[in-house]
């Protein structure tokens, strides 16, 4: 074991603090990575203040992040991907059984056995993973992503999370030039949604309750804007969209965007409000509508996320800031003040 500089969370009521952590030595397969940024996801703030307490408490102390890209700095024997000095890139997920009849599909995202990056068992110490919010990670080499080295890194952090949560569900229900498709809740998910609609060609429809993020709306990629308060506007898209994906991580009314899928159209919930949402079963008979979720995505569609990212110079818009700038982060993101997405430069903790 060796030691990482973190910076963790106490308690649900705790602020971020400097920590230092112990991380497992190389394995034959382990890839060690130096981690530059890490995004800051809403999970983190939903699991650094235990608000999934029925499904997945906190264990503290808590080291979030799980958008993280960095280096590479030592491989194990066996690693046969990476060698020191590559990009490298870790999301929400390290290690899966492999055997399973879902790792076999390439779905590790469904594996019963999987271990997510932070608040999970750690099967190799016996304690509790630890996320990126870190200057390093020990990761075996199946779950470590190749950076494709034209995106730019603080942007590409968020791509490990909020990236393929948006783009795996629209590629799974089919969305291609020509679809409509709306996109609820302009946050860190929600605008990358924006950004993959556009470039595959579908006519994008933002549902926002900001109205000051209507132009920016725009500038990502929506064809429409529409402030979901303003009962009028919403029912002008009544039964017209093939598929809406829905990042809103609070409670709010999902029926009001059911009713806006056309016959065999699609809702698709990403985002994880804690309590459970009303849903009126009449809105999905008629129409033959359907009601789903989504997480995260698999690793191969991980990396040809990224590499579609590269192809079309897709990257989170990002606001970079200094690890010690953390807990004003977390203020700003649970009020949805984020454009779009916080990403924190690492560099910042080599001072503490
Ligand atoms: P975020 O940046 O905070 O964005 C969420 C957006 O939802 C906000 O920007 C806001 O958009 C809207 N919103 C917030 N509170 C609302 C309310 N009370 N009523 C209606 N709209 C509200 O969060 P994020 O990082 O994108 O994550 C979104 C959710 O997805 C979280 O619950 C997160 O845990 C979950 N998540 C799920 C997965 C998965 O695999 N399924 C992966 C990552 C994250 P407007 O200002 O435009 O209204
Ligand atoms: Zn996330």
């Amino acid at each position: 074991m060796y030691n990482a500089k973190a910076y963790s969370v106490a308690s649900s009521t705790s602020p971020f603090a400097p920590a230092t952590i112990a991380r497992r030595d190389l394995n034959e397969h382990d890839v060690r990575i130096e981690i530059l940024f890490c995004g800051i996801c809403h999970s983190d703030l939903h699991q650094a203040r235990n608000e999934w307490s029925g499904l997945m408490p906190t264990v503290y102390p808590c080291v979030p992040g799980h958008e993280i890209v960095g280096r590479v700095t030592k491989v194990g024997p066996a690693v046969t991907k990476f060698k020191p000095g590559d990009l490298a890139a870790v999301g929400c997920m390290v290690d899966s059984d492999g055997t399973c009849p879902e790792c076999r599909a390439g779905l590790e995202q469904f594996c019963p056995n999987f271990t997510l990056t932070y608040n999970f068992p750690d099967k190799y110490t016996g304690g509790v993973t630890y996320g990126g919010y870190s200057d390093s990670i020990v990761v075996t080499e199946h779950f470590v992503l190749s950076v494709p080295s034209n995106l730019d890194l603080a942007g590409a952090a968020p791509l490990l999370c909020a990236g393929i949560t948006t783009y795996s569900p629209m590629r799974h229900w089919g969305v291609a030039k020509g679809s409509k498709v709306g996109v609820v809740g302009l946050g860190g998910l929600g605008h990358m949604a924006v950004k993959f609609g556009h470039a595959f060609g579908a006519h994008v429809v933002v549902f926002t309750g900001s109205p000051g993020k209507k132009d920016d709306a725009f500038r990502l990629g929506a064809d429409e804007v529409v402030i979901s308060r303003n009962a009028g506007e919403m029912q002008k898209h009544a039964g017209s969209f093939d598929f809406i994906l829905d990042a809103v991580a609070a409670e709010h009314d999902i029926n009001a965007y059911i009713n806006m899928l056309r016959r065999d159209g699609n809702i698709t919930m990403v985002g994880a409000p804690e309590q459970p949402l009303p849903v009126s079963v009449f809105g999905l008979l008629f129409r033959r509508r359907s009601f789903s979720g989504s997480i995260i995505g698999g690793i191969a569609e991980t990396q040809e996320m990224l590499d579609f990212c590269s192809r079309h110079n897709i990257v989170s818009d990002v606001e970079v800031i200094p690890i010690q700038k953390v807990n004003e982060a977390y203020e700003r993101l649970a009020r949805s003040d984020v454009k779009y997405r916080f990403s924190i430069d690492m560099a910042s903790l080599k001072s503490e």
